[in-house]
């Protein structure tokens, strides 16, 4: 309910020409690459090579994969040597309003055996292990000016300071471990990685994400095989081929009103609905500067939440079907919730249509 009281004052039911309404939908998935590292601090030193280095090269083929997508924009929060201060980086993120967030770096441990991939979201660490981890790529902000006063005096070297960190994220975690997910999963399958499966651990850099954010450990510079493999272009290929396919993955699943651009095969889903073509219905309920996060209990318990993006404002869903009836009982059931401003919306592909077209094209 936290939200709903400046929220409802958005709400309306003003009628753009649908037109504008169709281009306007054209919102694009913003994904933020943060390559871990730069500048002063070179991040851990592994066999000599410099994480800073490594992090950079494997975000830019990242980033020169996604930006293939024309429904895709990427921003970088370095492209190139320079140190970032840790909250700038998550500043670019908000500003961006972001969709994701991909903090990439690389291992280093004092056993040079240790090896694999992990990719990690903020939470309170399970073990010492990855409070370590956390505490290693936490304490750049030593070299920042001014750390105590930026990061309300948090101390990476204490445990308990960590258990601050955690609850602004709260609101993204289910959809950031998704992410983490999936991008362990490519690491797994495509590139027979050891799996370290995704963690929780207390990343300063992703606290302060108003976003789905992960930390992505690539591999350990520390041991040898993994060093050179991570220094290489061939595994720096590998890495970030994979991370691509998790952020794809992601996007389809989540891409909630928008097309996906080259393919036509992604098809909405929800309830057991069989949906023609991409035709489908939703239910407006409102309208907000704010991206509100899509939990029920923003929504009046309302769940199936769906938002999409115009302009400067967010236009939030409820339910998704094909189903005409269907969607008059959607809509009479957010109205008696409370969204007496509620509508049925149709779309092609992604793309707004009037209730009318709808129709007619699903009748033929
Ligand atoms: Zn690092």
């Amino acid at each position: 309910m936290r939200f709903l009281i400046g929220f409802s004052f958005f709400c309306f039911t003003l009628i753009f020409p649908f037109n504008v309404f169709s281009q306007e939908i054209d919102e694009k998935f913003t994904v933020v690459l943060d390559a871990g590292h730069g500048g002063k601090d070179p991040g851990n030193t592994g066999n000599g090579y410099y994480e800073k280095n490594i992090s950079l090269a494997i975000s830019l083929l990242v980033g020169l994969e996604l930006e293939k997508y024309k429904d895709i924009k990427v921003i970088y929060t370095r492209k190139k040597d320079v140190f970032v201060d840790l909250y700038k980086r998550a500043e670019i993120a908000n500003k961006a309003k972001a969709d994701l967030f991909i903090s990439i770096h690389c291992d280093a441990f004092e056993n040079s055996n240790a090896y694999g991939a992990g990719t990690f979201v903020l939470g309170l660490h399970a073990n010492q292990r990855n409070f370590e981890i956390a505490k290693k790529e936490n304490s750049v902000i030593f070299e920042e000016d001014n750390y105590e006063q930026k990061y309300d005096g948090f101390d990476p070297n204490s445990p308990e300071s960590v258990i601050s960190l955690v609850l602004m994220q709260e609101d993204y975690l289910d959809q950031s471990i998704i992410i983490a997910d999936l991008i362990q999963k490519a690491f797994v399958t495509d590139l027979k990685r050891k799996n370290r499966t995704v963690k929780q651990a207390g990343f300063i850099v992703l606290k302060y994400t108003f976003m789905p954010s992960v930390l992505v450990e690539t591999g350990f510079l520390t041991n040898k095989k993994e060093g050179a493999y991570l220094k290489s272009i061939n595994g720096q290929k590998e890495i970030s081929s994979s991370i691509v396919k998790g952020i794809l993955d992601y996007k389809n699943k989540f891409n909630n009103v928008q097309n996906i651009g080259q393919s036509n095969s992604v098809k909405q889903r929800s309830d057991s609905d069989k949906l023609i073509d991409n035709y489908f219905l939703k239910i407006q309920i409102a309208s907000s500067k704010k991206r509100i996060p899509l939990k029920s209990y923003n929504f009046k318990g309302l769940k199936d939440l769906t938002r999409s993006k115009f302009g400067d404002l967010y236009k939030y869903y409820y339910k998704n079907t094909s189903d005409y009836a269907k969607a008059k009982e959607y809509l009479f059931n957010a109205k008696k919730t409370g969204f007496s401003d509620a509508m049925i919306v149709a779309f092609k592909n992604g793309n707004r249509i009037t209730l009318k077209d709808y129709l007619s094209s699903v009748k033929n």
